[in-house]
């Protein structure tokens, strides 16, 4: 775990960067692409030219921008065909990690569910004390859709299957839908319903003319993670260099 928070690599990399190479706030429309170069529009006027793109977004939002021209069909057909992930991130706050007085470490699975996934998500100093429950797949699709009164008392009910009747009442209740996040639209990843890899699945990493692909979907180690991201960067990077 990052003390902290994950997102601290993406804040410290933008800071070393700076305020004139990272533009906030402008997301990216379209890119124009010729032999020669890329230009790219995105929100609040930012236009940049650049002798390569690399698209490190995963494929569906991919498929979402506007390629001028038109990218080939089988790469704007395995972007139609590369589905994120349903999953709803619910975090239970408590005074204390009560759990543990309990000798319980708070890690949990259930067959049932809807939270099947469950962790001890506490700070290092163990306060406040937080149970970090996971609604996916059908869960997270079937409960998105409740009040938010009624998710919330599906995910206690779990809890309190776990470790008892105190679970049923956090001081707080957070969750976060990631399939309602504009620029993710899903987690923890995306992934290949059956067939596509083999019929689609050639048109996943090659370039195209100086457009280049990355992130944790384009990964051959650690696909789907943070690791793999990393690793695809860094692949994608060394190949533009040495091209
Ligand atoms: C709830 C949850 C739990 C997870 N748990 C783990 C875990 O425990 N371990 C692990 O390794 N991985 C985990 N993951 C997966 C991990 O977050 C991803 O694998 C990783 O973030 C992928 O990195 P990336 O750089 O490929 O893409 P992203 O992190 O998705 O980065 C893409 C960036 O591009 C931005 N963007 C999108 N569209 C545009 C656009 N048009 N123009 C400009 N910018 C755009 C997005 O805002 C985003 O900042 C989890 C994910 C979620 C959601």
């Amino acid at each position: 775990r990052f003390v902290g928070g994950s997102q601290r690599i993406a804040l410290a990399l933008a800071a070393e960067l700076g305020e004139d190479v990272v533009r906030l706030g402008a997301p990216v429309r379209a890119l124009a692409h010729r032999d020669d170069g890329v230009t790219a529009r995105a929100d609040r006027g930012v236009e940049v030219r650049a002798r390569r793109a690399v698209v490190a977004i995963p494929p569906a939002l991919a498929g979402r921008i506007a390629y001028d021209p038109p990218l080939p069909a089988l790469r704007d057909q395995l972007t139609q065909r590369m589905p994120m992930g349903a999953v709803i991130k619910c975090h239970a706050v408590y005074p204390e990690p009560f759990w543990r007085a309990d000798g319980l470490t708070g890690q949990a699975g259930s067959d049932t569910g809807p939270a099947k996934v469950i962790f001890d998500n506490s700070p290092p100093d163990g306060s406040p004390g937080v149970l970090l429950a996971f609604l996916e797949g059908r869960f997270a699709r079937e409960l998105g859709t409740w009040a938010a009164e009624d998710r919330r008392a599906a995910v206690l009910a779990t809890l309190v299957r776990m470790f008892g009747p105190r679970a049923g009442e956090p001081e707080a209740f957070h969750e976060q839908a990631w399939a309602q996040e504009e620029y993710t639209r899903g987690c923890y990843g995306a992934y290949l319903p059956p067939g596509v890899w083999t019929s689609f699945g050639r048109a996943l990493r090659p370039p195209i003319g100086p457009l280049h692909w990355a992130g944790a979907e384009y990964a051959t180690v650690w696909n789907g993670y943070m690791d793999g991201a990393v690793r695809s960067g860094e692949a994608v990077a060394a190949a533009i260099l040495q091209g």
